[in-house]
C-alpha cells in the first residue's frame, strides 16, 4: 500500500453527506435554518463560521452569523438565547468558542432548546448519548465514528484509546464506541493528563483516537504496528513559508509507515466534523416539521 493510500481523507465522505443532505431538504421541502452566535471578532472564528456558512448554503441552509459585542452580559446573552429558542424559523442554534471569561459557558448552555442545540452539548443531549436514545450528536465524535464506518473499520472487539476526556470529544465519543452497535463495542481506554505509563497505553491500541491539542505529540514509538489512527487535534504552528501552517496531534511523517491508516491534517476529521454539524442541522429541522 503507497503512503497516499493509508490516508482516511474526508473528501470522499462529505462528498456522499452533502449529497445526502441536499437531497433530504429538496425532497422534504425544508430551509434548515441555523443562527451562529459570536461574542467579539475572533479571526480564527470568523473564518470558521463564514466557510460553514458557505457550505451551508450550497446546500441549501440558511445560515444567519449573529454578532455580538464581547461585552455583551450573561442576561442580555440569555435573553436573545430565548427568543432564538421561541423563534419557530429557526432550527438551530450554535454558540461559537471562545467566549469570553465573564461568560458562565454551563448556564448558557443549559438555556439552549435542546431540539435547536446542533453542538448536542445540552445536558439533555449528552444524556440521551450515554443512554443510547436518539440525539444530536457532538459534531467531532460524530465525524470519528463516520470516518470509521465510511473507511469500514469495524470497531466491534477492537481496543480503541482516546488521549483527551474533554467533554465535547473524548467523553462522548466514548461512550458512542461502548455502544452495542455497527460504529460501538469497542473497548474502550480514555487517557489524560494524569495518566502514566500512556505510551505502554497507547501502544496496544487497535484504533487510537487523539485528541489532545498538543501539535505533532504522538509520535511511532507510542502506537502498535499495523494501527488506525485518527487524529482530532488542529494545532498552529509555525512555518517558515506561510508564517504558520496547521498540524494535528499525531506527528503524521513520524507514524505514517508504521500506521495501517492514519487521517490526514488538514483534509481528515474537521472536514467531516463540519459536514455532521450541518447534518445535525438538517435532522433538527426535519424533527420539528415531523413533531409540528
Ligand atoms: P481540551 O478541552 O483542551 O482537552 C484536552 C484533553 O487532552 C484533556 O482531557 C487533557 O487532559 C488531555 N491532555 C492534554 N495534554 C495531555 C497529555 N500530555 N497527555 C494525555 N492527555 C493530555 O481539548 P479539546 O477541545 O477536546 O480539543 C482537543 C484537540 O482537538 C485540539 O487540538 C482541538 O483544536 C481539536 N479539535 C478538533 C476538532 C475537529 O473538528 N477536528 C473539534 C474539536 C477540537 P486533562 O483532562 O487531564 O486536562
Amino acid at each position: 500500500m503507497t503512503n497516499s493510500e493509508k490516508n482516511l481523507r474526508a473528501k470522499p465522505i462529505i462528498k456522499e453527506v452533502y449529497t445526502q443532505l441536499s437531497d433530504s431538504i429538496e425532497d422534504n421541502e425544508i430551509t434548515p435554518h441555523l443562527v451562529i452566535i459570536i461574542l467579539g471578532k475572533d479571526p480564527a472564528a470568523v473564518y470558521y463560521m463564514n466557510n460553514l456558512r458557505k457550505k451551508g448554503n450550497k446546500i441549501g441552509l440558511e445560515v444567519n452569523i449573529e454578532e455580538l459585542s464581547s461585552q455583551i452580559s450573561q442576561k442580555q446573552l440569555i435573553s436573545k438565547i430565548e427568543a432564538l429558542n421561541q423563534d419557530d424559523k429557526v432550527h438551530a442554534i450554535m454558540l461559537q468558542k471562545p467566549l469570553p471569561n465573564h461568560i458562565d459557558e454551563t448556564e448558557i448552555v443549559m438555556k439552549i432548546d435542546p431540539r435547536k442545540d446542533v453542538d448536542g452539548f445540552h445536558p439533555l443531549n449528552m444524556g440521551k448519548l450515554v443512554l443510547n436514545q436518539d440525539s444530536l450528536l457532538p459534531s467531532t465524535a460524530a465525524a470519528v465514528l463516520k470516518i470509521l464506518d465510511f473507511y469500514d473499520i469495524a470497531t466491534r472487539g477492537k481496543k480503541v484509546t482516546i488521549l483527551g476526556r474533554s467533554a465535547i470529544v473524548g467523553k462522548p465519543l466514548a461512550n458512542l464506541l461502548l455502544r452495542k452497535d455497527k460504529t460501538g463495542n469497542a473497548t474502550v481506554t480514555v487517557c489524560h493528563s494524569r495518566t502514566s505509563d500512556l505510551q505502554k497505553i497507547t501502544a496496544k491500541a487497535d484504533i487510537l483516537v487523539a485528541a489532545i491539542g498538543k501539535a505533532n505529540f504522538v509520535k511511532k514509538e507510542m502506537i502498535k504496528p499495523g494501527a488506525i489512527i485518527i487524529d482530532v487535534g488542529v494545532n498552529q504552528i509555525k512555518d517558515s513559508e506561510k508564517g504558520y501552517k496547521y498540524v494535528g496531534d499525531v506527528d503524521y511523517k513520524d507514524c505514517l509507515k508504521k500506521a495501517a491508516k492514519i487521517t490526514p491534517v488538514p483534509g481528515g476529521v474537521g472536514s467531516v466534523t463540519t459536514s455532521m454539524l450541518l447534518a445535525n442541522v438538517v435532522k433538527a429541522t426535519l424533527k420539528m416539521k415531523k413533531n409540528r
